[in-house]
Parts: structure tokens; sequence; C-alpha cells
């Protein structure tokens, strides 16, 4: 399997150099030159894995640089930090049902795949002997999910940036009371978007990357985005009945594209069997408008009660528009032109059929998030963290009969102790992870948003790669 930027410009490269590029090198995001599809025959034989087995074979038929016992040990060693045996276990609550992505070490989804990542870039570097310097901006969950990843490994360094005060008080604990000395946090004065495009800006200026061997933990990692493919077929297998021809929908709370995108391709791979995918967001609804009107235009970040998803550029949108355009570099190349140019793109009615056809999208209100939580709570007993309220919303709202709605749970909701309160009135209990991080020392640097004192602080503290 070879890999291929959707602007087209980079010659197909194998899935280690996917990896380590991170970003194309042509601005582009890599993908696999195929999407390989799953027979029946295939699918009923995965119903008997486990996750860790699944995530084997899924992982193979993109991975074919790796031998398949080193894939295993991989795999093995990654999700041996999950507190739960299913690793991503289902739960019916009522009418829906509830995949808990969240018992990894940060008790969010994105542990899911930086816990790989982490293990991947260790043994890539190992195999070279070669140093990284890991560069991420985060809106709180990947930062500190990616520290997590990468803490005390010989060959990375590890830089993360979130928006100063802009990201809740347990996620900025569980990332800067990570003091190995191979970590640093940077606090800027901006939002998370400025993050991202600082960080965008720093890779796109190769030498610096080069010279650094800047390796990226972003959702633009295809790596990232392989290893969240897994659950959807898990839940998926695990939900539907016996056959082929049973359909679940799934709900998935978004702000970057990145989860529901590893969930069309879930779909392309699997085929029908999963239906339909509601992409939720909260008041920043860039990507519900562009599925809803058929305009992708930035506006300006609003701070929500679910900060992870307060992002009004989402970086994987680039890869579906890639399939959307039916493969076609040039134009994916002009349309990312035009809309660095103006900050918008519309989309004709017939291109908007198809996108309504893989998508249904809803962008959940304040008081709706908030008011979820507490009917959630009030019927179920069940707490939900802000995101995964406003996936459930989402998914609530077009469930449709005899069609099982899978809805994405992407984080423990002690993470995001403050809006629960106001929805039902206490916090959640702490975990003991999370409560014994208050009383230990942190370390942070606080940077403004300009490309040129990021790389100037990089600099300083990178690992020497040369
Ligand atoms: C990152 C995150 C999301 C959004 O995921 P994307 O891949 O950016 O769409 C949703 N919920 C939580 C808790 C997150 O950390």
């Amino acid at each position: 399997m070879k890999y291929i930027s959707t602007r087209g410009i980079v010659t197909p490269i194998s899935f280690k150099e996917t990896v380590m590029m991170g970003l194309a090198t042509d601005g582009g995001l890599l993908l696999p030159e195929v999407i390989p599809s799953v027979g029946e025959t295939e699918l009923s034989a995965w119903r008997a894995l486990s996750y860790q087995e699944l995530a084997l074979a899924v992982f193979s038929l993109f991975i074919h640089d790796l031998p398949p016992e080193e894939i295993k040990k991989l795999i093995d060693r990654s999700y041996a930090s999950f507190t739960h045996p299913f690793i991503t276990p289902v739960f019916r609550k009522g009418a829906i049902f509830i995949l808990e992505l969240f018992h990894g070490p940060t008790l969010a989804f994105k542990d899911v795949a930086l816990q790989f990542l982490g293990n991947l870039f260790a043994d890539l570097l190992a195999e070279t002997g070669a140093k990284m310097n890991i560069l991420g901006a985060t809106s709180g969950d990947t930062g500190s999910a990616a520290i997590c990843g990468v803490r005390g490994k010989e060959r990375i360094n590890i830089f993360i940036i979130h928006p100063h005060k802009r990201v809740s008080l347990i996620q900025e604990l569980q990332m800067t009371t990570v003091t190995d000395p191979n970590v640093f946090n940077i606090a800027i004065r901006g939002t998370f978007d400025d993050g991202q495009a600082v960080v965008k800006e720093i890779f796109n200026d190769l030498s610096f990357k080069q010279q650094y061997s800047l390796g990226s933990v972003n959702s633009i990692n295809w790596a990232r985005v392989l290893a969240q493919v897994v659950y959807y077929i898990y839940a998926w297998l695990k939900i539907s009945p016996e056959g082929h021809s049973n359909v679940v929908d799934f709900s998935v709370p978004t702000g970057n594209f990145g989860d529901i995108f590893a969930g069309y391709i879930a779909r392309r791979m699997i085929g029908p069997g999963i239906r339909r995918l509601v992409l939720a967001t909260n008041e920043n609804d860039l990507l519900a408008r562009f599925v809803i009107q058929g305009e992708y235009r930035l506006g300006t970040v609003k701070q929500t009660s679910s900060p992870s998803m307060d992002i009004q550029v989402a970086s994987n949108f680039e890869r579906y528009l890639y399939y959307l355009y039916g493969e076609d570099p040039r134009m994916v190349r002009e349309d990312m032109k035009r809309f660095a140019a103006s900050g918008s793109l519309s989309f004709p009615k017939e291109l908007m059929k198809r996108v309504q056809s893989d998508f249904a999208a809803k962008s959940v209100s304040e008081p709706e998030t908030i008011a979820t939580i507490k009917a959630f709570y009030q019927e179920h007993g069940y707490i939900l963290d802000p995101h995964t309220a406003v996936g459930v919303k989402a998914g609530l709202t077009f469930r449709q009969e005899g069609v099982p709605m899978i809805c994405l749970a992407t984080a423990h909701p002690a993470k995001f102790g403050a809006a629960v309160k106001l929805a039902i009135g206490k916090e959640p209990e702490l975990p003991l992870s999370l409560a014994e991080l208050t009383h230990r020392p942190s370390r942070c640097e606080i940077l403004d948003a300009q490309p040129e004192a990021i790389k100037r602080f990089i600099a300083d503290h990178a690992q020497r790669t040369q």
C-alpha cells in the first residue's frame, strides 16, 4: 500500500514515510492510494475477534512495510494502558448506544490513536537511530494524549501548543504536570485556530521542518485516522446483528473532522453496514453549515463547554474533499487556494447530494448541550461529558426506528466537571488519576502566537537531529 497527497505533488510513499511526514510536503494531506474493501466473509470472520485482533486485521490492510508480528506488538503495548477489557465498549442507554472511547490514560478518545502513534514513532526511530521533535496544537485533549503517548521516550521531544486559559483546568494540568525532560508545553496568547495556523506555517517551512525532524501528532497524521477506523468497525460488529445488510448509524461530535473522517473510511471499507454518519458540532458550526447549506466559510471561534471542538478550520476536511472531487488533486489544489484567499468555499447542488448522503449534520447550542446532560442523567443515571452530549443530542435528532444509533462518547465527564455541574448540580467523581494532578508541580511557557517566537523556543529546546 502506497500513500499519496490530496494535492497530488508528492510521489507515492510507504506507510512509514507517511507517518514520519505528517503533513504532506506539498501542503496537502496523505491518504492511502486505495481504500481496501472488506468482503462479507472476512467481515463475518472478524466478529470473533478481540479489539486488538481486529486492530491487527484492519492495520494489516494499510501497513505493508512492517511485519505483522511487529504491528501486533505495537497494538498490544498501546492498548495495555486501557482500563476496560474491551478497550472501546458499547452500552445500550435507552433508545441509543454509547460507544465509550475514554478508557485510555488521559480519559479521552484521542488516547486510542495517540498511544499507538507514540509507540509507532519510538519503534520507527529506533530502527534508524534518528531523533524527532513533535510539534502539535491542541484544543485540550490531543495535547495530553500526545504527551502521554511519548513522555520519557528517548529519541523524541514534544512541543505542545495550547490556547492560554482556553482549556479546562483538568486538561491544562494533564499537560503541564508532565515534567519529563522531553516534554514542553507552550500556552499561546490566542485561540486553538491561532495555534493550529502557527503549527501549519512552521510545518510548511520545509527547511525548518527538516532541520529539526518535526513530526506531527495532530489528526493530519494518517496513523491517527487509521487507529480510529478500528472502533467504528468494532462497534458495528458488536451491534449489528448477523449479516452484511444490517445497518447502523453513528453520531460523532466533531471539531477537526478527524474522528468522523475515520468513520467515513470505515464506511468505505465495510460498505452499507454503516448507513449514515451524523456530524455533530457545538456552536462552532462551520462543518454543520457545510453539510446543510453547501458553504464552507470561516467564522470566529466561540468558547463553549466542549472546548475540544471550538474549532473553525477543520484540517481533515481536505481529505474528504479529495474523495468528493472523485480523487482529483487538481480540484483540491484550486479549492484550497481559493479558501486561503477568500476564507470560503461553496459547493453546487449535485455535489451536496453526495455530501448529504454521507452525512447528516446538526449544530447543538450551549443550552441544548446542558439540557441533554441533564435529561440523560435523569433518564439513565449516566453522566455525559459535554462533547458526548453534543453527539447524543444530534443522534437523538436523527435516530430512526429500527436502525441502531451509536453515539461516540469521546471524553470522561470528569474532564469537564464545571459543565456537568451546571447541568446536574454536582461534579462527576474524579478518577484517582485526575484527582492527584492538582498537587503536582507543573511547567509551561507562555508565548505569543507567532511562528518566529515558537520556532525560537523549539530551536532552544529541540533534540539535536544533525
Ligand atoms: C478532539 C475531540 C473531539 C473532536 O474530534 P475531531 O477529530 O477533532 O473531530 C471531540 N470530543 C473530544 C472529547 C475531543 O477531545
